[in-house]
């Protein structure tokens, strides 16, 4: 997963260019900039390689969700439907709307369960938002189908997932909107920073607007633009945006090195009896960041997990008792713990909520392995680590 490991000569020369002109903001200034605008190359980058209409820049994929919830007019007392798997940001920009999230089970794609997403459904529900996972995707024509038949929102969390896709289309822009993060530990990286894509052209004028403090961008004075509505500073740096612009140029060989490492790992583990994987949708789609792979039982797991950490083979993930990605360690949003008072409407539902209600979740992601792939191993040591991993996870079964 991680763009950090291929940082070099690419990314220097375009935040070289910044530094410069000493120009870092991605609005204004035009006679000082030299003709460097890395905020707008970059979106315009962002929508040919993915095919989409049109990308606005984020300081961060949580402010890209935030602005895809603005702007796809979710707030106050609204449904929005996501997975108990997921990372905590993705509730985090329901909660800062004021919408309520609606924690729903995976399935062995470690992403939505349609039956499950079907079921929760309720006259408040306004969007679905599936997240693609550890680069791979959720059930998208199950989804679109249910968001059709229903009239809701489909917004796709692919912070993780960025150059996966579904039947052909890039993962984060089949959805009414999508987002990626390119912060420090994704596919590629700014540093920090995110993107909110979409085809829908009201709502990109909205994002661009709404992550600038509602300016209008109209005309060439910032103090004289007019403000059609309320806005937030969710805006990118030209610095950030030039790091994404190395990195972008190097995405296809991210890609093709993550495939090819992850081909070596699945390669050895497929020796070992009683290890199943990961249901990917879509394997072509695969951005194979990651190798997730279920052992029969929680307590075989749990086991694996420890020896292969203790071999030495770190990157080997076990979510299930991780803080940050489950639910069943989201004891701040369980019990609606916040700075300030939130919105009555929210805590009444987060309280009506039975978060021990995901049984077929924990039966799923207490037998789940996610291997991280590195780009930098070279073959041999791919081979090495996959050969250990594979003798470590037998010796336990
Ligand atoms: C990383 C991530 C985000 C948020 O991205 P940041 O850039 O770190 O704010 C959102 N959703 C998922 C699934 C992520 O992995």
């Amino acid at each position: 997963m991680p763009g950090f490991e291929f940082f070099g000569e690419e990314e220097r020369k375009e935040v070289n260019d910044v530094l410069n002109t000493g120009i870092m903001m991605r609005y204004g200034f035009d006679g000082m900039r030299h003709g460097h605008w890395k905020a707008k190359e970059l979106e315009t980058a962002i929508t040919e390689k993915f095919n989409v209409k049109y990308a606005q820049l984020t300081s961060s994929g949580t402010t890209a969700l935030s602005t895809a919830m603005a702007v796809m007019g979710v707030g106050h007392g609204d449904e929005v439907i996501m997975p108990t798997f997921t990372f905590v940001a993705s509730f985090e920009a329901i909660v800062a709307a004021g919408a309520i999230p609606v924690l729903v089970d995976i399935d062995e794609t470690l992403c939505l369960d349609p039956k499950a997403v079907e079921a929760a459904i309720t006259p408040r529900t306004k969007m679905v938002m599936p997240v693609h996972m550890c680069g791979s995707m959720a059930q998208l024509d199950e989804l679109q189908a249910i968001c059709k038949k229903h009239n809701l929102l489909l917004l796709e969390d692919a912070c993780q997932a960025i150059g996966g896709s579904f039947n052909g289309q890039s993962l984060g822009t089949i959805g009414d909107g999508g987002t990626f993060s390119f912060d420090f530990v994704k596919t590629i990286t700014c540093g920090e920073g995110g993107v909110f894509m979409t085809n829908n052209e009201e709502y990109y004028i909205h994002a661009d607007h709404y992550t600038d403090h509602g300016h209008d961008h109209i005309g060439s004075d910032r103090g004289a633009e007019t403000h059609p509505f309320l806005g937030y500073n969710f805006r990118i740096s030209e610095l950030h945006a030039a790091v994404g612009l190395g990195q972008l140029t190097k995405l296809d060989k991210i890609l093709s090195t993550q495939k090819k490492h992850n081909a070596i790992i699945k390669a050895a583990l497929e020796k070992v009896d009683g290890l199943t994987y990961r249901k990917i949708p879509d394997p072509a789609g695969d951005n194979a960041s990651f190798l997730s792979f279920f052992l029969p039982t929680e307590d075989l797991t749990r086991t694996a997990h420890k020896e292969l950490l203790a071999n030495g083979l770190g990157g080997n993930f076990y979510w299930f008792d991780n803080n940050w990605h489950y639910i069943k360690k989201w004891d701040h949003l369980k019990n609606a713990t916040s700075l300030f008072p939130l919105n009555p409407t929210l805590v009444n539902a987060i309280g009506a909520t039975d978060f021990n209600a995901f049984a077929q979740s924990d039966q799923i992601m207490g037998r789940t392995i996610s291997s991280l792939i590195n780009l930098n191993w070279t073959q041999e040591q791919a081979e090495e680590r996959a050969d250990k991993m594979a003798k470590t996870i037998q010796s336990v079964l």
